[in-house]
């Protein structure tokens, strides 16, 4: 924040008046910034200056009347049930009474905490730079840059994360990992704390893991009514692999959850292996691989499988032993979920064929395939037809094989959205139940395009007959679509 925009950002908000600033500005010394100038007058404390700070973040950048929702405008955070700002924020299992001396490092801490829940981020990023700290937070999966936090506070707040998540502080020099949580309000987070050494100093970023927000309800997550059902259904079964698949930042985790709340009742034991776990379900016994100590997916798995269990859930299967172990498991009486890395449901058996499991093995055991990607979704509130002779028409109506006079719409940008067209996000799915044909194709050798072909003969809908649908009922931009899907063949 400039001097400038603080300056006005406190007398807009009655926090100082005009008069109290002039004072400061005239009192000003050699290089000193506005915000030292008012702590020496003693016009403000320091942690009231930094709460500030932190709560007006955004003033000097458009469309900013959003966030700061604590009083001054009125206005509400658009998914806020409760006003966070104006929350306290507990550190499960950690005491801070014991040294006083820390008390406005800490409270600065909490105030980039609860910002960051406020905001709904996924990730916050500390980037240390030349002229001090930058924060930058991950929201709909895109960056957004913070307030650039002083050179003197780095240090500090850099540490009372690494506190918090019982890393080693002396250790810079290498890559550390832990986690805390929070309280705040009814919600509980987890923060996942991961250290890395940069050119200038250390880097951390925080991941979120909202345990109130871990979304289990599919057709919130954008699934349409018939995936729904049929995905529900595959769930339903006492055995067989279900396989959940696509790049990095699909969603595919959050799908496994809520398939794993779905398949899991009083009368079932439900285990989950998982690099690292990332949510905690009760009633479920969940374990986190560790490389270190060879701890695999492998290992965990054979050990589970003596621990009587009925549904067995492997974060990622991307070695050869795990698949053989998680096909026989699926085999004898298990229901299998797990995730892999390919690009549609038809690859997915193609990777775990190259995996080394044999067709027939293939072909009796996996119960279902659903492949995924993760869209941004068009603003509600300011979505609106596009230009019948808009230029980008053909390029959209060719991808995505649609008539080039289809009523596309599009976010135009509100405050809602900061101007970005865009709210939250939607899953574009296919789901592959795999029945006796399909059975027999895959035990046949038969390739991705042949089985693509069979599947479609059988009704199955791809991601993009999904993302057409998302398209035409306006929950998609044809470009935002086009960008989700490029590279990914009908
Ligand atoms: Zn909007």
């Amino acid at each position: 924040m400039t001097d400038e925009i603080l300056a006005r950002s406190l007398h807009s908000t009655g926090t100082l008046t005009r008069e109290q600033l002039q004072t400061a500005i005239k009192s000003r010394g050699n290089g000193e910034r506005l915000g030292q100038t008012l702590v020496r007058l003693g016009l403000m404390s320091q942690p009231d200056l930094v709460r500030f700070q932190t709560q007006h973040v955004n003033d000097e950048q458009p469309h900013s009347a959003e966030h700061h929702s604590n009083g001054h405008n009125g206005d509400t955070l658009a998914h806020a049930e409760e006003d966070i700002n104006s929350l306290p924020i507990y550190i499960v299992d950690h005491d801070d009474s014991t040294d006083p001396a820390q008390a406005p490092v800490v409270r600065y801490a909490n105030e980039l905490l609860k910002y960051a829940i406020s905001l709904g981020a996924s990730d916050v990023h500390f980037e240390p730079q030349p002229k001090g700290l930058l924060p930058r937070y991950r929201v709909d999966g895109a960056l957004q840059a913070g307030q650039l936090l002083p050179i003197e506070l780095s240090p500090p707040i850099l540490s009372r994360f690494k506190v918090l998540a019982n890393l080693d502080i002396t250790e810079q020099r290498l890559p550390q990992d832990g986690r805390f949580r929070v309280k705040i309000g009814t919600k509980v987070i987890d923060f996942r704390v991961s250290s890395l050494p940069s050119l200038h100093g250390e880097k951390i970023v925080l991941r979120l893991l909202n345990h109130s927000s871990l979304e289990t309800d599919l057709g919130k997550l954008g699934f349409t009514r018939r995936d729904r059902l049929m995905f529900e259904k595959m769930l339903q079964r006492s055995h067989g692999m279900i396989l959940v698949t696509g790049p990095t930042g699909s969603g595919k985790t959050t799908t496994l959850y809520a398939a794993l709340s779905a398949a899991r009742d009083a009368t079932k034991n439900v285990m989950t292996i998982e690099d690292p776990v990332e949510y905690e379900l009760e009633g479920i016994t969940q374990t986190s691989i560790n490389a270190d100590i060879g701890l695999n997916f492998a290992r965990v798995l054979r050990a589970s499988l003596r621990q009587d269990p009925d549904v067995i859930l492997v974060g990622e299967i991307r070695d050869e032993e795990t698949a053989d172990i998680a096909v026989r498991a699926a085999l004898t009486g298990h229901l299998m979920l797990s995730t892999i890395h390919t690009n549609s449901a038809v690859a997915t058996v193609s990777r775990l064929r190259d995996m080394g499991v044999p067709s027939y093995l293939l072909a009796s055991s996996i119960a279902g395939i659903l492949a995924q990607r993760l869209a941004r979704l068009t603003c509600r509130s300011c979505r609106g037809p596009v230009e019948p002779n808009d230029p980008r028409r053909g390029e959209w109506a060719e991808f995505f094989n649609m008539p080039v006079d289809t009523p596309f719409q599009e976010g135009k940008g509100c405050d809602k959205c900061k101007g970005r067209g865009t709210r939250g996000r939607v899953a574009i799915v296919e789901v592959m139940d795999i029945d006796s044909s399909m059975r027999r194709a895959i035990s046949a050798d038969k390739d991705a395009e042949s089985l693509r072909e069979i599947a479609r003969e059988d009704g199955f809908l791809t991601m993009m007959d999904d993302a057409r649908e998302k398209i035409r009922a306006g929950f998609l931009s044809p470009e935002e679509g086009m960008k989700v899907l490029m590279g990914h063949e009908e």
